[in-house]
């Protein structure tokens, strides 16, 4: 029997955190890369495509530009070869829409094609003779390492599983896609960025005009993105460096702390809607029934002949209350957790008290696989931080995993120091190089150290012993 190819690098899942991957290390010579993905072509979160909404990232952190501006695959270059770039200066704009991102990362797999298996779910790994063995719907690979990034998966609360099906379902479900809203009473689960998205586009007759519009949510307002200079110096790979070696109790709140750095709703997004809504109510007229009602968590979900009971709390006024619903949406967050394709190699992996996997500084699992690694990408908030799930930093994710798997530092990843000082200046210097992965650089840097106090070296190339 003919053996399976062979990679050095496998990459599982081509969402915009492999396809970054992609664009940085299908050029190199020294590797050989394929990268699987179930879906027939790129699509970014194809159920969640409105085309009122916006990036809440800057167009110049796209998948490549941030540790490589000279690589073809830039959102500059798409704009260029697409024939829009002068148009594009004209709006003026530093974030796009996600339609735009969409197109530009569709673009990006087009050029990347040969190294790309559209229509190619990965069914299940193994790990022996110092190669992982793959099998998908197509065949098999073997690889001497793997990119894990198949995304998060859907959150939904305990009291509303059991209906999950056409009428209630998560947002990033097909059955967004297929619902029809006309006649019906609809109530949207979650006041982040995709409820309102959600609620929005119904208001707007999406779906179909309903009955009624409800938008619960249990956070005291619509809040949004808490953003500025200083706030986004955490969006950094100076700051993701430092975090990644502090305690776990520390990285747990504070995360929790900063949580609206990154699931906040886009300003500018709010001021749009809710200058829509004056229009509506004081001119327009048009919109169907609608209330927007903060501080209420969802408690009991129950069918009641052909529509569904739903009992809420009342977090201000601490009490119950009731209201019937045809139709549930629920934008109810997203949770990252292995995905079962790597149940047969779960009792190599070590994971945390709370079953979370142990993440290393260069995106590996920490794991006993021999000299085989198994990157992962969006999948270490509680390692390395709050802009871990993020397009931010993307790119510097991408390079970080390119240079340890060249074992040279190929992608420039460090930069100068932040104008917060959050850590304490010994640790600022405690992540050196590894003199034995790169004694060349670490070198230069100790040289240009000496010259210069300011130069920032953080980058930590040494694996933290947990
Ligand atoms: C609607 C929405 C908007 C967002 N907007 C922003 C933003 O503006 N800025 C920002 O910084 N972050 C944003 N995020 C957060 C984050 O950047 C995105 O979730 C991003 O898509 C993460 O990329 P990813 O490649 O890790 O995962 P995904 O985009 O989820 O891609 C995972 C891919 O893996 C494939 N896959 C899964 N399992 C398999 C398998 N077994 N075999 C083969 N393929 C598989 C899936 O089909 C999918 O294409 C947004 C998230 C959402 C949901």
């Amino acid at each position: 029997m003919k053996a399976p190819p062979t990679f050095d690098l496998l990459g599982i899942g081509l969402g915009p955190s492999n396809l970054s991957l992609a664009a940085l290390v299908a050029p190199l010579r020294e590797l050989s890369v394929k990268f699987c993905e179930s879906k027939k072509a790129f699509a970014w979160h194809p159920e969640l495509m409105f085309s009122d909404a916006t990036m809440q990232t800057s167009y110049l952190k796209d998948l490549v530009t941030p540790v490589d501006p000279t690589n073809p695959h830039s959102f500059l270059n798409y704009l260029v070869k697409k024939g829009r770039f002068y148009h594009f200066v004209n709006t003026d704009r530093k974030t796009v829409s996600r339609l735009e991102y969409e197109d530009y990362a569709r673009w990006v797999s087009e050029e990347l094609r040969p190294h790309i298996d559209f229509d190619s779910p990965v069914l299940s790994i193994e790990h022996r003779q110092d190669h992982f063995h793959v099998s998908k719907k197509d065949g098999e690979y073997t690889a001497k390492n793997l990119c894990l990034a198949t995304g998060p998966q859907p959150c939904v609360p305990d009291c509303a599983k059991t209906f999950l099906g056409p009428e209630v379902f998560h947002a990033k479900s097909p059955h967004l896609t297929s619902c029809r809203m006309a006649g019906k009473r609809v109530l949207i689960v979650g006041g982040g960025q995709t409820g309102v998205e959600v609620f929005r586009n119904a208001l707007k007759e999406k779906w179909g005009r309903a009955r009624s519009l409800q938008l619960i949510t249990g956070r005291e307002n619509l809040r949004p993105l808490e953003e500025g200079p200083f706030v986004d110096e955490i969006y950094t790979p100076n700051f993701v460096e430092k975090f990644h070696g502090l305690s776990q109790e520390s990285k747990d709140e504070f995360t929790a702390k900063l949580l609206l750095t990154s699931d906040g709703n886009t300003p500018g997004y709010l001021q749009a809607f809710y200058e829509e809504l004056y229009l509506d109510r004081f001119y327009q007229k048009q919109f169907t029934d609608y209330s927007i009602s903060p501080l209420r968590w969802l408690k009991k979900v129950e069918k009641k002949s052909s529509s569904y009971r739903v009992t809420l709390f009342n977090k201000l006024e601490e009490k119950s209350e009731e209201l019937e619903a045809d139709l549930i949406v629920l934008a109810t967050g997203l949770r990252t957790q292995l995905p079962p394709l790597l149940d047969r190699l779960k009792e190599k992996i070590v994971f945390d008290e709370e079953n979370r996997p142990l993440v290393d500084l260069h995106y590996r699992l920490r794991a006993d696989l021999g000299p085989n690694h198994i990157y992962v990408m969006n999948f270490s908030r509680h390692g390395h931080g709050i802009a871990d799930p993020q397009t931010s930093l993307m790119a510097y994710r991408s390079a970080v995993i390119a240079n340890s798997l060249l074992g040279a530092r190929r992608f420039e990843v460090a930069q100068a120091p932040l104008f917060l000082d959050f850590f304490h200046q010994e640790t600022q210097h405690a992540n050196l190089p590894n003199p034995l992965l790169y004694p060349l650089q670490c070198q230069r840097l100790c040289a240009g150290k000496a010259r210069n106090p300011d130069l920032h070296w953080s980058r930590g190339e040494e694996e933290r012993s947990h």
